[in-house]
Formats: C-alpha cells, sequence, structure tokens
C-alpha cells in the first residue's frame, strides 16, 4: 500500500494526525497498523488497558498484547 517513490512513509498518529518520525514519538502500536503518540486522549481512542494495566488491547481489530 506503499505510494509510489516514498519507501519510508511517515507514520501519523491516528488521533491527532501529527507525524511520528521518531520512535520515541510512537505512544503505542498495533500489529494491524494502527499507531498513536504518547498524548492519553488519542491512546484512548484507539487502544484501551486491560487486565489492570498489564495488557493493552487494539481497538480496531482487538488483539490483546
Ligand atoms: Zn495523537
Ligand atoms: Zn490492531
Amino acid at each position: 500500500m506503499a505510494s509510489r517513490g516514498t519507501p519510508s512513509p511517515v507514520r501519523r498518529c491516528r488521533g491527532c494526525q501529527r507525524e511520528l518520525r521518531q520512535p520515541s514519538d510512537v505512544g503505542w502500536e498495533c500489529e494491524c497498523g494502527a499507531v498513536v503518540c504518547p498524548d492519553s486522549d488519542c491512546f484512548d481512542e484507539y487502544f484501551k488497558q486491560v487486565a489492570g494495566g498489564e495488557a493493552t488491547r487494539c481497538r480496531t481489530c482487538g488483539l490483546v498484547t
């Protein structure tokens, strides 16, 4: 799905569309491609902490990691 001429497209937070240029800019990501910045509002919109915070569920695909 990558556009031609962009071997490493910049990922963006799904919540606020902020560019996530470095690994430290990423708050959480899932193997389905969902990725958010460290902002708790964005995190809560796309992920949910379960098991008392020991695990995280992706709201997009339901995967628990
Ligand atoms: Zn964000
Ligand atoms: Zn997912």
